[in-house]
């Protein structure tokens, strides 16, 4: 293992690196972008490189020190995440780590906490953790890991020094699963689009069974017929049945249309997600439903947004298919 092994993200790797190797490492970092695209990962291996006793700014994955971290049981380095069964990370848990920083470090090298998700403190811990960063303790790293930032104090924010995450490309997270998690080439391309960039949400899907259900949307979507509204209020009825299943339906949804629009105007396939199921997407696209595509890629957006903010399932599905038909 090593810096050099780390998916994606060459550009914060290295700047951690480089201020590691000089002794210039800030005392809190802010890492921020999209779910499950590494950035504990990377919080983690640079608390490895710190502490591992093999390599000097770098760390190997396999002495005494970076299994520790791994396991998260290492006294000097501390993941903080919401307790079991709650929805926060509380000022109790702050003021603990508060302490464990101005303890003297165990090993005599840096004491580290990773806050994942950091926009999980309430405000009270987040006041608390804002007096930690304005007198560090000595030789402690503070990283705040985050998705959405806008939840932070502004003046959290300022106190650290942000590191923006990108989503993966599809080809390097589609050769990392290829390769690292042995899956077939073409499940891995499947997978790596679907996940749109994103390791954790990749791993997370099983495969097949997203095979599966892809069948069963696309003979769902291409079945509706122009004017046909009895059929959408049926369809949304059976889709609505469950929120996750709902939500994930929106985001393939979403992927769908956006192939289609991309076939319709490239008719190549090589940009596509969906680029296994080409004959169904040949049938589905056609020039004339650009603008089509291009609404009900919004669409789809906007309806999972309602699902979120708990609107009626059904009527939100239902107001998106009936679109879906009124423009056929
Ligand atoms: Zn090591």
């Amino acid at each position: 293992m090593g810096f050099s092994e780390i998916l994606g993200h060459q550009r914060q790797t290295e700047t951690l690196r480089l201020a590691l190797a000089k002794g210039r490492l800030h005392h809190a970092y802010l890492f921020a972008g999209p779910e499950g695209v590494g950035k504990r990962t990377l919080a983690l291996a640079l608390a490895k490189a710190i502490h591992c006793a093999e390599r000097v700014d770098d760390f190997c994955g396999q002495c005494a020190n970076c299994a520790r971290i791994e396991d998260g049981n290492h006294p000097d380095v501390r993941t903080i995440e919401p307790l079991a069964g709650k929805k926060e990370i509380s000022i109790q848990q702050i003021r603990e780590i508060e302490k464990q920083l101005n303890f003297r470090s165990f090993s005599g090298r840096k004491k580290i906490a990773v806050l994942d998700p950091a926009t999980l403190m309430n405000l009270s811990a987040q006041n608390a953790l804002l007096k930690t960063l304005e007198e560090p303790p000595q030789d402690s790293l503070l990283v705040l890991v985050a998705t959405n930032t806008g939840g932070l104090l502004p003046t959290l924010r300022s106190r650290c020094l942000r590191l923006s995450f990108g989503s993966l490309q599809c080809a390097q997270l589609a050769n990392y699963l290829a390769s690292k998690k042995g899956l077939k080439r073409e499940e891995a391309d499947f997978l790596a689009a679907m996940a749109m960039g994103s390791l954790g949400t990749a791993l997370k899907i099983d495969g097949e069974e997203m095979q599966e259900k892809r069948r069963v949307w696309i003979e769902l979507l291409s079945s509706l017929k122009a004017g046909d509204y009895r059929a959408a209020t049926v369809t949304a009825e059976g889709l609505a049945k469950d929120r996750d299943e709902s939500l994930r339906f929106l985001e393939w949804a979403g992927i769908w249309y956006r192939d289609l629009m991309v076939h319709a105007v490239t008719r190549g396939s090589s940009e596509l997600v969906n680029r296994d199921v080409l004959a169904w997407m040949e049938h589905e696209s056609a020039d004339d439903r650009l603008e089509h595509s291009l609404s009900l890629i919004a669409q789809t957006i906007e309806a999972a947004a309602g699902i979120q903010r708990n609107l009626n399932r059904r009527m939100v599905l239902e107001n998106l298919l009936f679109n879906v038909v009124g423009n056929r």
